[in-house]
């Protein structure tokens, strides 16, 4: 078994026994709303891209009713979400090259493909990279990768799990041998984990179940013994 594989199992297991085994949809979102709300969810809190995911589905009937929206109207209608010309420039985009190829607007037919030409074909779309088509693969085909967000890149990369300098590199070694059935809570609970606990700017690791195997030499101990629960996950939240 892999180093990263023992960590992961290791890690998985503590972080299980802190937040639970986070609950999932008994039915999986739809893999274009999920690609979608994964786009939205670039660089910005959860709560506002999901309030910009509802905005969009609320004022249209379907997305090829989108797909045919001048882009300053996409945009006006997601600008909650922030990077609104970026985000709404890839949406349209991805819209209409799938209505092109597929004559509809479905990505139901990746069910009978494997991760990688799932991967492929997704990446292929501009503005689509690997955590958003990872998150399709997790969220809606319930495969079982973890995809590599700013808090699991540096989570993982701060208890020594990998020792990367991008999330793209991170979600490689992650993925390459991932214990099986594990991958939805791993993920949720590093995020949680990164939000709550192992914050970007100063880490509480005082609080930190993982403090006596993690390898972050800048360890902050003098932290307060509480933190802000934060377990609003919108790619769960999806319908
Ligand atoms: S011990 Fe500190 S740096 Fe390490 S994972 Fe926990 S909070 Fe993060």
């Amino acid at each position: 078994m892999s180093i990263e594989k023992n960590k992961i199992i290791f890690v998985n297991k503590a972080l299980v026994k802190l937040y639970g085994i986070p609950p999932r949809p008994e039915i999986p979102p739809d893999p274009v709303d999920m690609l979608i709300g994964t786009i939205l969810s670039q660089n910005t809190n959860d709560r506002n891209s999901y309030k910009a995911f509802l905005k969009l589905k609320e004022k249209y009937k379907s997305w090829e009713e989108v797909a045919v929206q001048p882009l300053a109207k996409i945009e006006s209608n997601i600008n909650i979400a922030g990077l609104g010309k970026q985000k709404s420039i890839a949406i349209k985009n991805f819209l209409v090259s799938i209505l092109k190829t597929y004559r509809k607007i479905s990505l139901e037919h990746l069910r009978s493909k494997t991760n990688d030409q799932i991967l492929h074909e997704l990446t292929s779309y501009r503005g689509v990279g690997i955590k958003t088509a990872m998150c399709v693969l997790l969220f809606s085909l319930r495969r079982n990768v973890c995809p590599v967000d700013t808090h699991v890149h540096r989570t993982t990369n701060r208890i020594g799990i990998v020792f990367t300098k991008t999330p793209d590199k991170t979600s490689i070694i992650l993925n390459k041998d991932m214990p099986k059935r594990i991958a939805h809570q791993f993920h949720t609970n590093l995020i949680r984990l990164g939000r709550e606990i192992c914050k970007s700017a100063v880490p509480n690791c005082s609080i930190c179940p993982l403090l006596k195997i993690c390898e972050f030499p800048d360890k902050n101990l003098s932290g307060i013994k509480s933190y802000k629960t934060n377990n609003f996950m919108l790619l769960d939240s999806i319908y």
